[in-house]
């Protein structure tokens, strides 16, 4: 299974296309781009064995085209399995828009995208991810009801991210049980790198449970502001990664856990939101299954955002929401405790359980 972008070298001329990258057996990527707006997207279309393929859109100043087309694919393959783990009617699907949010995001731009949205007439469901706000989501309502995390006073779920933030508290806990024997986070010193949407309320939750927080991000402003809000102290240090810790909660962007990172980690468990971990699941989860670190695989605990849009979806209410949130312990610990008997990696277990719902799905249809 391809997860990294593959050099130039190894790239195989028999599959220019389908064999590159982070082509998974993906069903079908699209391509929009509107020079109006000066939109450049790219939808993409996972797998729908179990539903829709629902999953947010990315907006982000991607190096180049090829890095933007990478983290689509490896993207929606995670909510194939998220969808799948979590015991959701819902393929996977992601999209990203090229871009600097901040410089190039305007209302028209996103209903131009809502509009290809529209044209897959339903297979693909959009979200929030990165770089978008709930009112982005109300935009894309105006032309395509295909998309969830709208407001409130749309009729919406609305911002899934404090959801998502208590699922990654849930599978924290749960993983904080597994190595240390108690769930209790008060007292553990927790690295949270990334304190946007996601990361500050995991912040909150872990803070009111008395953990020793401290927090790390590329804006200066955040971090005084959450430092200020919490009374956490902020990460000073040169290498976060070489930092002693008990946890460390990837909040920001995925692939943290990679060949240059790996060697360092001090901490025992690994449990936060960033999707996509792992630059390499195969490799790098086994490198931290040989170090002892206890890693909650990311698309089985960030899937409380995806359970709160699900319920826009299917039309279940609040409690629903948080039950099947909560849930994300259970099944944390499960999983953690099948891949120590069975000798796999924590991801390897998760992975395993999804795709056999997928299969026993796809013989039922
Ligand atoms: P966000 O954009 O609100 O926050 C990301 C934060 O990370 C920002 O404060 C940003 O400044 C910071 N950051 C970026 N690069 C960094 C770096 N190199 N080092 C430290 N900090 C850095 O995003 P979010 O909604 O909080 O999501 C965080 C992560 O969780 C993303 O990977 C996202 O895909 C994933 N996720 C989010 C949700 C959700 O409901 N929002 C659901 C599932 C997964």
């Amino acid at each position: 299974m391809i997860t990294e972008v593959l050099t130039a070298k190894q790239l195989k001329k028999e599959a220019p296309v389908f064999g590159q990258l982070s082509f998974d057996n993906h069903e079908q990527v699209v391509f929009c781009q509107d020079k109006d707006t000066g939109l450049k997207a790219i939808i993409g279309v996972h797998n729908t064995i179990l539903g829709p393929a629902l999953g947010g859109t990315r907006m982000y100043d991607y190096k180049t085209e090829w890095d933007a087309l990478n983290d689509v694919l490896r993207l929606s393959r995670g909510m194939t399995y998220k969808a799948a783990i979590t015991g959701l009617n819902l393929g996977g699907g992601k999209a990203v828009i090229i871009g600097d949010p901040k410089k190039i995001k305007t209302p028209e731009l996103m209903r131009r995208f809502g509009k290809f949205v529209h044209t897959l007439g339903g297979k693909y469901y959009t979200a929030e991810d990165v770089g978008m706000e709930t009112s982005d989501m109300d935009t894309v309502r105006e032309v395509t009801p295909y998309v969830t995390g709208i407001s409130e006073s749309n009729g919406g779920a609305g911002n899934p991210s404090p959801v998502t933030a208590y699922g990654v508290y849930m599978g924290m806990k749960a993983a904080t049980k597994f190595a240390y024997g108690s769930d209790l986070l008060s007292g553990k010193r927790i690295l949270v790198q990334g304190i946007g949407h996601v990361g500050e309320e995991l912040v909150r939750l872990a803070v009111e449970e008395g953990a020793n927080v401290m927090i790390s991000d590329i804006s200066q402003e955040r971090l005084e502001e959450v430092s200020a809000n919490y009374g956490v102290k902020i990460y000073r240090g040169e290498d976060l990664y070489a930092e002693t810790a008990d946890i460390y909660a990837p909040c920001a962007l995925g692939a943290t856990i990679n060949d240059h990172t790996i060697d360092k980690l001090k901490v025992k468990v690994i449990a936060g939101a960033a999707n996509n971990q792992l630059a390499n699941e195969n490799i790098h989860g086994a490198l931290l299954q040989k170090k002892g670190i206890v890693y909650a695989p990311d698309f089985l605990i960030n899937a409380g955002g995806i359970i709160n849009v699900y319920a826009e979806i299917e039309g279940y209410g609040r409690d629903q929401i948080m039950a099947k949130t909560e849930n994300i312990y259970d099944t944390t610990l499960d999983i953690l405790n099948k891949a120590k008997a069975t000798n796999i990696t924590t991801n390897e277990a998760a992975l395993s359980i999804a795709e056999d719902r997928i299969v026993a799905r796809k013989k039922e249809v």
